[in-house]
């Protein structure tokens, strides 16, 4: 019997639990986090649920999720899909003991919705993997979160004491692509832990290569947690952002030039690449389909580090001086 759940502040105003003020962008997907009343067996440190922080347990990024109780939740999620409003659900689990049994407690009560749904969690067998797929989960996320091998062992790997490694989040992406099919499985790259540009991009063009779609997100300082970073370098971010949307339409890694880490050049034509920054594409929120995170990352003064929806044009003119120059 499920019995709480947190949900991002922005879905509670969406599915009229909370209000917002000024919140008038769109958003189509519900975002949950299992509700437990302590911390996670691993210490991830830029994380708020690490098991040494000492941080809110209802931070997640920028955003907050208090806890509710699920019936509750679940009641007005009901009326939300039914009017249209909410066309995906996206639980993240934190990891503890007990997590397999809390997931599929979930699962059972959340399939009735009859929405699609997303799974974020750590690496997991092919029986769990087959065994989520009877309860609407139509996607899988397994974050890798740092987007080097050397960022990963720093601050999610054995060095703070947790038992993942870098290959055993390939190889759990690699067995969720073969259960889930490719693009049914995504994984999020968080800029700004100290990885370089061209860490980032060979990352993600080996991802793209497995058909694993790239959630994006910019770094942010937790407090009470053991990462006290600055955010990362906006035009960096774009960088980062231009070279995945690149990486993502068919572009391999000789369209990209590196210097000292850093891109310094995009070996694309000129005309092209200007009408993909105008686009604005390139810096829309990634990851599953519906999911753009309002403000997930950053305030709505911005910068945006993930835009919700097109960025406006005088953003853009902005953004392409930034990158051309
Ligand atoms: S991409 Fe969006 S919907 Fe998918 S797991 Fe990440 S936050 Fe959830």
């Amino acid at each position: 019997m499920v019995e709480k759940i947190r949900v991002s502040v922005g879905t509670l105003h969406v599915i009229g639990l909370r209000k917002i003020r000024n919140f008038n962008v769109k958003m189509s997907v519900a975002y949950l986090l299992t509700y437990v009343n302590s911390r996670c067996t691993q210490n991830c440190l830029f994380c708020a649920h690490a098991r040494e922080s000492k941080a809110d347990l209802d931070r997640v990024a920028r955003a907050y999720y208090p806890a509710y109780d699920f019936e509750i939740v679940f009641k007005h999620l009901k009326k939300a899909v039914e009017d249209g409003k909410i066309k995906r659900i996206c639980l993240q689990t934190i990891n503890h003991p007990k997590v397999f049994r809390e997931i599929y407690d979930l699962l059972n009560e959340l399939s009735k919705l009859n929405v699609p749904i997303t799974v974020s969690r750590h690496p997991a067998s092919y029986d769990e993997l087959r065994e989520l797929k009877k309860y609407n989960v139509d996607r899988i996320v397994i974050p890798l979160d740092a987007a080097s091998e050397r960022v990963f062992d720093a601050i999610k790997g054995k060095s703070v004491g947790n038992s993942y490694t870098w290959e055993e989040h390939w190889n759990g992406l690699k067995r969720a692509v073969e259960v889930f099919g490719k693009w049914n499985v995504g994984t999020h790259i968080i800029i700004g832990l100290g990885e370089t540009e061209e860490e980032a991009v060979n990352t993600m063009f080996k991802l793209n290569k497995m058909g694993v779609e790239i959630g994006l997100f910019a770094y942010v300082k937790i407090p009470g947690t053991k990462l006290q970073l600055d955010k990362p370098d906006i035009n960096s971010y774009r960088r980062i952002q231009l070279a995945h949307y690149l990486i993502k339409n068919g572009y391999d890694l000789s369209a990209f030039e590196f210097k000292n880490g850093r891109i310094v050049r995009y070996n694309i034509d000129k005309k092209i690449l200007e009408e993909i920054i105008l686009s604005g594409k390139p810096f829309l929120a990634t990851g599953c389909p519906n999911c753009n995170r309002p403000y997930s990352t950053e305030s709505p003064s911005g910068p945006l580090y993930n835009y919700p929806e097109i960025p406006p044009k005088e953003h853009l003119r902005d953004i392409l001086k930034n990158l051309l120059r």
